[in-house]
């Protein structure tokens, strides 16, 4: 063998074959941290078939005691919005939920692969999405709880399905498409450079040195101001920013998601007021709410418009009481390279970390000084939010101001022109 032969690959020499497999590795080693001995509980749309197996490849490599994935099937759930009785709506499996949480307590850690198609549910009646919803995060509660309090390790990663990525590029043909769509998460995903690993661990510490410098402030609240939105958001009692990576419960470091930009806190779900509007298009479980425009009043949207999937989107919103207060805010610069990217993914996992964003419903507990310890009510008392759903949307762009207030009711700037400033 030559020397030239087994000189290190630069990451467009790599095959798609080894691209993926960074992917996979990044997945194990950054996003989960995954512990010799510990069990893994993945989700995965059936076409990320060759990302779950290299993922489970790399985890048993990493030491994993099991390796279980459940697959989901565009198809099939389609065949049920057409074919299933009325009753099917209101339920979902509560025994594997339950089982999924039981899995989670014994100490796996959880990966999700997104991937499915952001429209596949937009011709389906909305009532019975909305149903169909309910029923699922009410059987997922307690499996959820454990993702939400961060008591495990978990993470995100998305594959290009061909019905995802002709959503993003409309017009050209399905492997031009997917060729693209799969360029455009390896650099968001980070991974399109030499050492990945390495790139995460920087990254990482940049974004922790916002965190450090925004949990120093101690800000009452949030201002934000552009051409569309005149926002006031009152920051939770004790609240924690955080971002750049997260320890579980159960000690160990994770990346919950691939990518990430954001820094977010918790919102006081009683001190959120005046009106914002959407700046990207929000593809929720299957169906796509455009132009969203919702006016607050002490932490209550009080109205709520949308240009497509209005109907949608008030069901959302009615789910259950906190389901129309804040449960997290988020800040992203518009130079983030997803932002720079100019694709619009129709998924929140990428959408999010191109614009400061908000998102109505439930708050993250470890975004409290001591959360992850504290019940229900001590939660609701320093100002955090409950519900069944967390949906983030996006409210940044290159025209946002955000200004930090005091208690005293000073301004600080914090962004100008959706800047860091
Ligand atoms: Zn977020
Ligand atoms: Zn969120």
């Amino acid at each position: 063998m030559s020397v030239a032969e087994t000189a290190v690959k630069t990451f467009a020499e790599l095959s798609f074959e080894e691209k993926l497999d960074r992917l996979a590795e990044v997945a194990v080693k950054v996003g989960l941290g995954l512990r010799e001995g510990q069990e893994l509980i993945m989700t995965a749309p059936m076409e990320a078939l060759p990302l779950a197996r290299k993922i489970t490849e790399h985890a048993y490599k990493a030491g994993a005691l099991l390796v279980t994935t459940f697959y989901a099937d565009d198809p099939s759930v389609l065949a049920r919005f057409e074919n299933a009785p009325d009753a099917s709506f209101d339920y979902a499996p509560v025994w594997l939920q339950d089982g999924v949480a039981a899995g989670f307590r014994g100490g796996a850690a959880r990966l999700a692969i997104a991937g499915a198609n952001p429209a596949l549910l937009a011709k389906q009646d909305p009532a019975k999405v909305s149903r169909a919803n309910v029923a699922a995060s009410k059987a997922a509660k307690p499996a959820m709880e454990l993702i939400t309090r961060h008591e495990i390790n978990w993470t995100i990663v998305a594959y290009a399905t061909p019905e995802w990525a002709k959503l993003v590029f409309p017009g050209e043909p399905e492997a031009i498409a997917v060729a693209k769509l799969w360029d455009a998460i390896f650099v968001a995903s980070r991974i399109a450079v030499d050492d990945p690993v390495k790139e995460w661990q920087e990254h990482g510490s940049r974004l922790k040195k916002r965190v450090d410098m925004l949990n120093a402030k101690r800000f009452h609240s949030l201002h934000f101001k552009s051409p569309i939105t005149d926002l006031t958001v009152g920051l939770a009692d004790d609240h924690l920013w955080a971002g750049g990576g997260t320890t579980a419960g159960n000690g160990i470091y994770c990346q919950p998601n691939i990518p990430t930009e954001e820094c977010f806190t918790t919102p006081h779900k009683d001190r959120v007021d005046g009106t914002v509007k959407a700046t990207k298009p929000l593809s929720h479980q299957g169906t796509l709410i455009e132009n969203i425009a919702v006016r607050f009043e002490g932490g209550k949207i009080v109205e709520a418009t949308a240009t497509a999937g209005e109907d949608v989107l008030n069901r959302l919103i009615s789910t259950d009481e906190g389901a129309r207060r804040l449960g997290e805010v988020a800040l992203v610069p518009h130079s983030s390279p997803i932002a720079q990217s100019g694709v619009l993914f129709w998924n929140t996992l990428f959408d999010e970390n191109a614009a400061s964003h908000i998102a109505l419903g439930q708050a993250y507990s470890t975004c409290l000084i001591g959360g992850e310890k504290m019940d229900d009510a001590a939660l609701a008392k320093l100002g955090a939010n409950s519900s069944l759903i967390h949906v983030d949307w996006m409210i940044g762009s290159g025209e946002m101001d955000v200004d930090g207030i005091s208690t005293d009711g000073s301004a600080e700037p914090l962004m100008r022109k959706g800047e860091w400033v």
